[in-house]
C-alpha cells in the first residue's frame, strides 16, 4: 500500500491500481453500506493480499457483488460517495497511466464506472461537475477497455451522453469529455449505427466547422466521432441525403485555405476521414462526384505534394479519388478470350459451361458495390474476430477420412494394362540390344513435324526500309544468306563466359549503315548447348496453336545467355504509386490531354497493327504471345490489355509482346491494366523482363531485369459480377512500368518471366537426344496428344545396364521410379527452367549423374499443358480450366494430359512399383525463394486444433526429409516457406492426389518464385534462369542423396535430416489463410505486410509529430494502424 492509496483510502472506495490490485481497503461505516459489501471487500482484500497470485476470475465475481449492492443501494439513497470514488480515479489514473487504466479495466472497472454514470443520470438535473468527471475517466478507460462499447450498450449508457451532449452544444468543457467517449463508443460498428438514429451524425455536423483556431480538439474529436459514425452505411445514407458532402468538401477546402502553417494536419485529415467513409456507398461516391470531389481533392493534393508532412492528406485523397473514379468496363467488345477453341463437349458444370452460358452484354460494368444492402446487414458484427479465427482455418482439410490414403484401386486393371507400353524399362531384356550402338534403344521421337508451314521471324515488319520486311522461312533453314534476308546489322561475337559483362548501353545500333549487313544470328552453341536457332524453326512448324501463328519471336529464336551480373531486387521508390495514381486521375481532371489512340487490336484480327509511324508498333502473334490491345493514352504513355485464356474471360497475368519504333531516350509508360491479383511482387522489387534485338545482335542475346517506377494498384476498370463468375463486379489492377529504350531501330520483347515455349521444349528434348551418352538409357514418348493437337511428350530416364546379366537387368528393372512433372500452369515459365535444369543434369556425364541414373528410373512429363503455353495462356489449358484442379476426376476428351498422366500413377500402383517421389514443378507469383508443398496427416491435424485426435495419429515422417536436405544444399531453396498442410481447395491438385489415391508419402509441388529470394546465397537478387536450371540440378542431387538416406545404414549418421520437432515448431504458426478465388490459391494466399488496394491501409501513414498538441493521445486503434503502417 502505497502513500497515495492511504491518502484516499479515507473516501473510501479505492482502486489501488498503483499496485496492480484492487483495494477497497477501509470503507467506512459512514456511507451506509450493509455489513455484506464489506464482507465482500474484506475478501477482495485478502485476495489481493496475495499479490499476483490473485485468481482475477474471483476478484471480477466479488468486484460484481458489490457493484450490484452499490446499485441497489444507489437506488434507495442519493450516491453520496460517487463524486468522492470519481474524483479519486480520475486522479489515479493521470498519474498512473495506461498500465493503471489496464488494471482497471482487467478487473471490470469498466462496467462500474458505467453503473455509475447510469446511477448518476438518474439524478434530474444531473450534476454536472459529476457527469464532467465520469466521462473524463471513461475517455480515459474507453481507448483502454477493447469491449468497452458493448459494455456501454449494454448497460444502456449509450444515450446518457448523447443527451448530456445536446443540453451542453454550448459548453465546450463538457463537450470534449462526451466527444471522447463517444469516440470510442461510436468505433463498435453495432454502437454506430444505434447512435446513427439517435441523430448523433446530425449532432456531430453541427459542431464541426470552417477553420478557426478555436476548440481545435473539441473539433478533432468531433471529425473521429463523425468518421466513426459514418463507417455505417445508413449513417453514410443519412449524411448524403442531408447534403453533407458538399459541406464536407467546403470545410476541407476552407481548412486547407487557411491551415498555412500546417499546424491542424490531423483536423484536416478528420475530414478527409469523413469523405472515405462516406464514399464507401453508392450514393455517397455520386454525391462526391456531382460536388466536383475529384477536381477539389486533385487540387489540394497537388498544392500538398511539396510538402512531405501532408503525405497522409495526399494519400487519404487519392484513396477517395480512386474510390469515386467511375468504374469502367475494359476497352474491348468482350472480356472473354478473342480466340476461340471449339470443345469436343462443353463440361456440365463449372465455369466454361457458366462461360458458354451466359447471356449478352454480361461484362457490362455498373457499381454493384452497395446494391442491395440494408441497415441490417450492418448489425451484429461484434463477433469479428471469431470470424476472422475462422476464416483462418477454413481451407483446411478437417476430414480425416479425406486425409487417408485411399487403398482401394479406384480404376480395374484391365483398363490401365495398355499404359504399359509407356513402361518398357520394367520388362526389358534387352536380348538382342546391341551395347555398341545404344541410341537403337530410342523410340518415337517427340518432334518428328507434322506440318509444314511457313514460319516468320516476326518483327522485321517493324524495323526500317532497310531491312527487309519479314522472314519467311518456308521449308527449310534459310533467314542469314538466302535471297531476302532479313538485313539486321551487327557483328556477333559469342564470348565464352565474358557475355554480358557490359552494361546493356554501352554497345548498339549505331553501326547502322553498312547497307550489305545480312543478319547475322548470335552463334550461342557454346554457351547454349540445348539451342539451335533453325532446329527451333524446325519445331515450330509442328506445333499447333489455335490463332495459327506464323511468326517466331527473336528471343526464343536466338535463344537467352544468361547475363552474369546480378540483378537486385529493386527498393520500392517512395510515393511512385501515388505519382501514378495522379496521372491516372488526370485523365478525368484533363480529358483534353488524353490521346486514346488504338494502336494494336487482336479484336480486329484482319490488321491488328496499326502503323502510322508516330506511335510504338506492338505485337504478340507468335508462339506464348499474349497482349490483346494496346491503347497510346499520352504520348509516351500506353494502356496495354491483355487476352484472357481460350474458352475463359479472365485469368490475365502472363504477357509476352513485341515492341518496336520506339524514340530513344523517350521516357515510356506501360499500363497493363486487366490484372488480376490482389497483389504482386511487382509490388515488391521484381522487375519485368526485356529481351532487345539489337543488344542480341550485338552479342548480348538475353532477357534482362528492366523497368522503373514499377508499381501494382487497383484501377477504375471492372466487370460485372456475372461476367467474375458472382463476385461483386470485380475491380481490375494496374501493373506499370516506365522504360526508356537506348537503340534506335531496335525491336524490344517484354515479358512477365522467362519465356519458355513448347517449341523451345521439343527444341531442347531433341538436342539432349542428340547429346545422350551411351550410358544412358532415354525413351522420349507420345503420352497423348492435347485438344489443340500438340503431343505431350513423356521422358524414361535411367541407366543402361552394363551387361545383359540376370543381376543386371534385374538391378535395372526395380529401381525404385521418380515421376517429374511440370509447366501445368503456362504462366509459370520458370517451373520450365527447372525442369530444364533437371533434364540436363539427368542427361549428364557427371559421376553424380550417373549415379542417380543407376539409382532411379525418371519418369517425366515436362510440360503438363502444352497448349497453354502455346496460345499464351496463363493458368489454363484450351478447355479453360486449371488443369492442376482436374486430378480428382480427369475427362479423358477435355483433359487428355492429365488423364493420362494420372492413368501411369495408377498403372504404377496397380503393379506395386508405386514412385518414391511425385513432384509437380510450379511457379509461385507472391513468394519470394523456391520452396515445397507437401502433404502430412498429421501436419493438417495439427493446424486444424483438434489435439485429441492428433495423438493416435501415425505418420512417418519421411515426406520432409526431400525438402530439408534441399535446403541445405540448394541456396534458392527455403525450408521455412514450405507446407505440408493440406488444404480443401487443393483437393484436386497432382501432389495431393497422387498423396491420396495412389499413397505416395513424398509427393509434391515444389514452387519457385518468380521474384527473387530473401535468403541465404542469393539474397536480395531477383531470380534468374541461371539460378533456376540450378535449382533443377540440386533436385536431383537431394535425390541422390535421399537414396542414401533411405539405405538403413546411412540413416544413422543423418539423423539431424529427420529432426522435425523444431520445423514442426517453426512450421506450426504459419496458419495460410483461405483463398477461394481460383487464381490465388496455388499462389498463395501470402500478402505481404502492405496491401496496396484500394480498399484497406492502402495510406502509408506518417503522422507528423507537430499536428494538434491538445489532443494528442490517440485511440487505440489509431495508434495502432499507424504503427502496423509503418511497418
Ligand atoms: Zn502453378
Amino acid at each position: 500500500m502505497n502513500a497515495q492509496c492511504s491518502n484516499v483510502s479515507a473516501w473510501g472506495l479505492c482502486w489501488c491500481v498503483c499496485s496492480g490490485t484492487i483495494t477497497f481497503p477501509s470503507l467506512s461505516l459512514n456511507f451506509g453500506l450493509n455489513s455484506r459489501v464489506l464482507m465482500f471487500l474484506g475478501q477482495l482484500e485478502r485476495l489481493n493480499g496475495e499479490a499476483m497470485l490473485a485468481d482475477a476470475e474471483i476478484a471480477r465475481q466479488i468486484t460484481a457483488k458489490i457493484l450490484h449492492l452499490i446499485q441497489t443501494q444507489g437506488e434507495n439513497t442519493k450516491p453520496l460517495y460517487l463524486p468522492n470514488v470519481v474524483n479519486n480515479t480520475q486522479h489515479l489514473l493521470t498519474v498512473g497511466g495506461g498500465r493503471r487504466v489496464g488494471v482497471l479495466v482487467s478487473k471490470g472497472g469498466t462496467g462500474i464506472l458505467l453503473q455509475m454514470l447510469l446511477s448518476a443520470s438518474k439524478e434530474w438535473p444531473p450534476s454536472e461537475e459529476l457527469m464532467l468527471q465520469l466521462h473524463s475517466v471513461l475517455a480515459k478507460v474507453g481507448p483502454k477497455d477493447r469491449k468497452f462499447g458493448v459494455k456501454a450498450r449494454l448497460n444502456g449508457a449509450l444515450n446518457v451522453t448523447v443527451n448530456l451532449l445536446k443540453q451542453n452544444l454550448q459548453n465546450p468543457k463538457l463537450l470534449l469529455p462526451c466527444l471522447q467517449v463517444l469516440r470510442v463508443y461510436s468505433s463498435n460498428s453495432v454502437n454506430a449505427v444505434s447512435l446513427g438514429k439517435n441523430g448523433l451524425v446530425e449532432l456531430m455536423f453541427k459542431i464541426i466547422g470552417p477553420f478557426s483556431k478555436k476548440n481545435t480538439s473539441l473539433l478533432k474529436v468531433a471529425l473521429d466521432t463523425l468518421g466513426a459514425l459514418l463507417k455505417s452505411k445508413t449513417n453514410a445514407r443519412r449524411a448524403v441525403d442531408r447534403a453533407h458532402v458538399p459541406v464536407l468538401l467546403y470545410i476541407y477546402q476552407d481548412w486547407h485555405r487557411n491551415d498555412t502553417r500546417h499546424r491542424h494536419m490531423l483536423i484536416r485529415k478528420g475530414i478527409l476521414g469523413c469523405l472515405k467513409n462516406i464514399t464507401n456507398i453508392k450514393l455517397g461516391r455520386r454525391a462526391f462526384l456531382d460536388a466536383d470531389g475529384m477536381r477539389i481533392l486533385y487540387n489540394t493534393s497537388t498544392e500538398c505534394l511539396p510538402v512531405r508532412t501532408l503525405d497522409p492528406l495526399i494519400n487519404t485523397s487519392s484513396l477517395i479519388m480512386r474510390k469515386c473514379f467511375p468504374k469502367n468496363r475494359l476497352p474491348l467488345p468482350t472480356i472473354k478470350s478473342v480466340f476461340h477453341h471449339q470443345l469436343p463437349h462443353i463440361p456440365a458444370g463449372g465455369p466454361v459451361a457458366q462461360l458458354y452460358s451466359q447471356p449478352p452484354g454480361v461484362d457490362d460494368v455498373v457499381d454493384e458495390s452497395d446494391d442491395n444492402e440494408d441497415a441490417e446487414a450492418e448489425n451484429d458484427t461484434e463477433n469479428e474476430e471469431d470470424k476472422d479465427l475462422h476464416a483462418q482455418n477454413d481451407d483446411i482439410e478437417t476430414d480425416i477420412s479425406k486425409l487417408r490414403p485411399r487403398e482401394t484401386p479406384s480404376r480395374p486393371f484391365e483398363e490401365l494394362k495398355i499404359y504399359e507400353r509407356f513402361f518398357l524399362e520394367l520388362s526389358e531384356d534387352f536380348q538382342g540390344f546391341n551395347f555398341d550402338n545404344p541410341k537403337a534403344a530410342v523410340i518415337d521421337p517427340v518432334t518428328a513435324p507434322k506440318s509444314h508451314c511457313s514460319i516468320t521471324v516476326p518483327t522485321a515488319q517493324g524495323l526500317p526500309p532497310k531491312y527487309p520486311t519479314t522472314a519467311p522461312l518456308q521449308g527449310e533453314r534459310h533467314l542469314a544468306k538466302d535471297a531476302q534476308p532479313p538485313r539486321l546489322t551487327g557483328v556477333v561475337c559469342p564470348r565464352r563466359g565474358g557475355v554480358g559483362e557490359e552494361s546493356p548501353v554501352e554497345e548498339g545500333a549505331e553501326e547502322d549503315g553498312d547497307e550489305g549487313a545480312v543478319l547475322e544470328v548470335p552463334d550461342t552453341a557454346l554457351l547454349l548447348p540445348l539451342h539451335d536457332p533453325d532446329l527451333y524453326v524446325e519445331m515450330v512448324k509442328s506445333t499447333r496453336s489455335v490463332p495459327q501463328y506464323s511468326q517466331v519471336a527473336y528471343p526464343d529464336y536466338f535463344g537467352h545467355v544468361a547475363p552474369t551480373f546480378r540483378e537486385h531486387i529493386l527498393e520500392r521508390v517512395y510515393g511512385v504509386q501515388r505519382t501514378k495514381i495522379f496521372q491516372d486521375i488526370e485523365r478525368l481532371i484533363h480529358p483534353n490531354d488524353i490521346l486514346d489512340k488504338v494502336v494494336y487490336d487482336l479484336d480486329i484480327q484482319s490488321s491488328p497493327v496499326v502503323d502510322d509511324g508516330e506511335s510504338l508498333k506492338f505485337n504478340s502473334q507468335f508462339e506464348s504471345g499474349n497482349l490483346r490491345k494496346a491503347i497510346q493514352v499520352r504520348r509516351y504513355e500506353y494502356d496495354l490489355v491483355l487476352n484472357s485464356d481460350i474458352n475463359s474471360n479472365h485469368y490475365h497475368q502472363w504477357f509476352y509482346f513485341e515492341v518496336s519504333g520506339m524514340c530513344v531516350g523517350a521516357p515510356y509508360r506501360f499500363n497493363i491494366i486487366n490484372c488480376e491479383k490482389s497483389n504482386s511482387q511487382f509490388n515488391y522489387g521484381m522487375q519485368v523482363l526485356m529481351y532487345s534485338v539489337q543488344e542480341a545482335i550485338g552479342g548480348r542475346p538475353r532477357w534482362v531485369r528492366t523497368g522503373a517506377d514499377i508499381c501494382y494498384y487497383k484501377n477504375h476498370f471492372s466487370r460485372s459480377s456475372i461476367a467474375a463468375g458472382g463476385q461483386k463486379g470485380k475491380s481490375y489492377y494496374t501493373m506499370t512500368f516506365s522504360m526508356t529504350f537506348n537503340h534506335k531501330d531496335d525491336v524490344c520483347y517484354f515479358a512477365y518471366h522467362y519465356p519458355y515455349t513448347y517449341s523451345t521444349l521439343k527444341m531442347h528434348l531433341q538436342k539432349l537426344e542428340a547429346l545422350r551418352t551411351p550410358q544412358v538409357y532415354l525413351r522420349q514418348d507420345i503420352l497423348c496428344e492435347t485438344l489443340g493437337g500438340n503431343g505431350c511428350p513423356l521422358l524414361t530416364i535411367t541407366a543402361m545396364p552394363e551387361s545383359t546379366s540376370n543381376d543386371q537387368i534385374c538391378q535395372f528393372r526395380n529401381r525404385p521410379l521418380v515421376f517429374l512433372s511440370a509447366r501445368v500452369h503456362p504462366g509459370e515459365t520458370n517451373a520450365s527452367w527447372v525442369m530444364k535444369g533437371t533434364l540436363e543434369f539427368l542427361m549428364g556425364t557427371s559421376p553424380l549423374a550417373q549415379s542417380l541414373r543407376e539409382a532411379y528410373i525418371f519418369k517425366i512429363v515436362p510440360m503438363l499443358n502444352p497448349d497453354g503455353v502455346v496460345n499464351g495462356n496463363h493458368r489454363c489449358s484450351l478447355s479453360g480450366e486449371d488443369l492442376n484442379r482436374q486430378w480428382q476426376s480427369p475427362s479423358p476428351e477435355l483433359h487428355p494430359t492429365i488423364y493420362h498422366t494420372k492413368s501411369l500413377l495408377q498403372y504404377l500402383t496397380a503393379i506395386q512399383r508405386a514412385p518414391l517421389v511425385f513432384c509437380d514443378y510450379h511457379g509461385h507469383s507472391r513468394k519470394k525463394n523456391v520452396f515445397m508443398y507437401g502433404c502430412s496427416l498429421k501436419e493438417t491435424v495439427w493446424q486444424t486444433n483438434i489435439s485429441a485426435t492428433s495423438c493416435d495419429l501415425h505418420e512417418d515422417l519421411g515426406y520432409r526429409t526431400l525438402p530439408k536436405i534441399l535446403s541445405q544444399i540448394a541456396p534458392a531453396f527455403s525450408m521455412a516457406s514450405c507446407s505440408f498442410v493440406v488444404e480443401r481447395s487443393k483437393e484436386a491438385t497432382a501432389r495431393v492426389v497422387v498423396w491420396r489415391e495412389m499413397g505416395v508419402q513424398r509427393s509434391y509441388t515444389m514452387e519457385s518464385t518468380l521474384c527473387g529470394c530473401d535468403q541465404g546465397k542469393y539474397k536480395g537478387l531477383q531470380i534468374g534462369t541461371r539460378e533456376l536450371e540450378e535449382m533443377g540440378a540440386q533436385f536431383c542431387v537431394a535425390l541422390l542423396r535421399l537414396k542414401r538416406l533411405t539405405c538403413p545404414l546411412e540413416l544413422r549418421n543423418h539423423a539431424h535430416l529427420l529432426d522435425v520437432e523444431s520445423d514442426f515448431i517453426e512450421t506450426r504458426c504459419k496458419v495460410t489463410s483461405p483463398s477461394t478465388y481460383v487464381l490465388e490459391d496455388e499462389e498463395h494466399s501470402f500478402m505481404e505486410e502492405v496491401d496496396y488496394s484500394a480498399e484497406s491501409g492502402d495510406e502509408l501513414e506518417h503522422e507528423p509529430d507537430v499536428a494538434d498538441t491538445h489532443d494528442n493521445h490517440l485511440s487505440d486503434s489509431e495508434s495502432n494502424s499507424q504503427r502496423d503502417a509503418l511497418t
